[in-house]
């Protein structure tokens, strides 16, 4: 047998760590949508998104013009404990799938908080202890992001509150003592410590909160507390900026060795990793440099881009947060009950909607029994417990790999795999246990949240 000229795992040098992030907004022509004020429905400007947002970040968040930031020499560092992070090639998928497609995943699940959001934490934490703050507060779901500022303040010597949507505080408790463990205090929302959760604890007494109500309550104590600032894990165009790092390394361990992607697949819940990784692709593909396939894939039963709307919208259930034009379902969507693989935000980050508008990428939706299935034969064949989300990008590079089956192309797929699962084995349990099922919401549904959406004539 002759000796594999790539090896399973594509590690880069230290020293072949990016230094700057890619802004890919730079090289758009057509900029995506500006954030509006809510009140005035004018664009928001830095002074405005500095009482919410750190300053150097609010001016992140507005700068579409700047295409390469530095990396600041201490983000750096922190960044060096787990990254470059490993590009692998899936060998033993391949085999098991029969296909001539090379299969290349992303991984990003090796650091204890055990996902990419990691990358964006310690990013935001450095700039708010730059600026002189106390502390930040935010919302955590699932609990992912809250493991990872959790992770980032402690290093930073900052105060971390999170508002833990009260469900998953009660049901997942690891992920919250792994959050208390960093020196985070945790508070499940709605809370009685702020007003908003006072009031909507008074309205719906016995309430297991959502993240609309947690973002509510964490922007409230961001701005009534001296020397705080709110933070945010995806959506925005700074945490793409920051996960920009994905993409920047994806592409310099192709290059290493003269790998040309063809398919480029991500999962998109706020469009973070997706936009991450995709972020140095597209950018060729905007200078007309090269081509690509992308792929952004979501919940059938979450279908944002799919099956979305293109419109200003809330950012949030509480109608607090400035108007973003996205791809949406209407803040007041709330993915059924029975969904359990993460990906529940009803809009998309206003990047990826644009570049999704423009056709530069393409979006598909799955089901979530098809996606614990990959799940399943990924993890048997590749070792790794694969977080639900990432699972949907191994979904469709396991379908695409199939096609190259049928057709013969040896295809270059790359795909991102976000995270592992291991707080996720309640939502395994029951695909395990056969009692997992599938719902689409029907056209009268998405219907009913998207007419009550802001009406925006921009
Ligand atoms: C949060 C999360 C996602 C989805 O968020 P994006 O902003 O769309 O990237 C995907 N995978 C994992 C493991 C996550 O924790």
């Amino acid at each position: 047998m002759s000796e594999n000229k790539i090896p399973y795992k594509i590690y880069l040098e230290e020293s072949e760590m990016p230094k700057q992030w890619y802004n890919v907004r730079g090289d758009m022509k057509k900029k995506p949508a500006p954030l509006l004020n809510p009140g005035t429905l004018e664009p928001m400007t830095i002074d405005e998104l500095s009482g919410v947002f750190c300053r150097e970040l609010a001016a992140q968040e507005l700068d579409d013009t700047t295409t390469y930031f530095d990396i600041p020499e201490e983000i750096r560092n922190f960044y060096k404990m787990y990254r470059p992070s490993p590009l692998v090639r899936a060998y033993c998928l391949e085999k098991k799938l029969d296909t001539p497609a090379h299969i290349y995943y992303k991984f990003e699940g090796n650091n204890t908080s055990g996902s990419h959001k990691l990358n964006s934490a310690i990013a935001q934490a450095y700039y708010a202890k730059k600026q002189g703050l106390k502390g930040v507060t935010t919302e955590t779901g699932a609990g992912q992001w809250g493991t990872a500022l959790s992770m980032a303040c402690s290093y930073f010597d900052l105060d971390c509150q999170v508002y833990m949507v009260k469900v998953s505080y009660e049901q997942k408790p690891f992920r919250r003592e792994v959050m208390r463990t960093y020196g985070a205090k945790v508070t499940p929302s709605p809370s009685m410590e702020t007003e908003v959760g006072r009031r909507i604890n008074e309205q719906f007494p016995g309430t297991t909160g959502s993240l609309g109500c947690a973002i509510s309550e964490a922007v409230e104590a961001a701005t009534t507390q001296e020397g705080y600032r709110y933070v945010l894990g995806s959506v925005l165009s700074q945490v793409l900026l920051h996960q920009s790092v994905i993409g920047l390394e994806t592409k310099a361990a192709l290059d290493k060795y003269g790998i040309k992607a063809d398919t480029i697949i991500g999962c998109a819940g706020g469009g973070s990793n997706l936009g991450g990784l995709i972020s140095p692709f597209v950018g060729e593909m905007l200078r007309g440099e090269n081509n690509y396939e992308i792929i952004a894939v979501e919940p059938a039963s979450c279908p944002s881009l799919t099956r979305g709307v293109y419109a200003y919208d809330f950012c949030d259930t509480g109608k607090v947060c400035p108007l973003a034009k996205m791809y949406t379902l209407g803040s007041g969507f709330i993915p059924s009950a029975n969904h359990a693989g993460g990906l529940r935000y009803h809009g998309m980050s206003s990047v990826v909607s644009e570049l999704y508008d423009q056709k530069l990428i393409t979006a598909r939706s799955v089901e979530q029994t098809s996606v614990f299935e990959a799940a399943e034969t990924f993890a048997r064949i590749e070792g790794i417990l694969p977080a639900p989300e990432s699972s949907h990008a191994i979904r469709v590079a396991i379908d695409e790999a199939l096609k190259c089956k049928e057709t013969g192309e040896e295809k270059n797929i790359v795909f991102g795999l976000t995270g592992t699962g291991y707080f996720d084995m309640v939502a395994y349990q029951k695909y395990n246990d056969r009692e997992m099922n599938d719902y689409i919401p029907t056209d009268e549904e998405l219907k009913k949240s998207i007419s009550q959406m802001p009406k925006v004539d921009k």
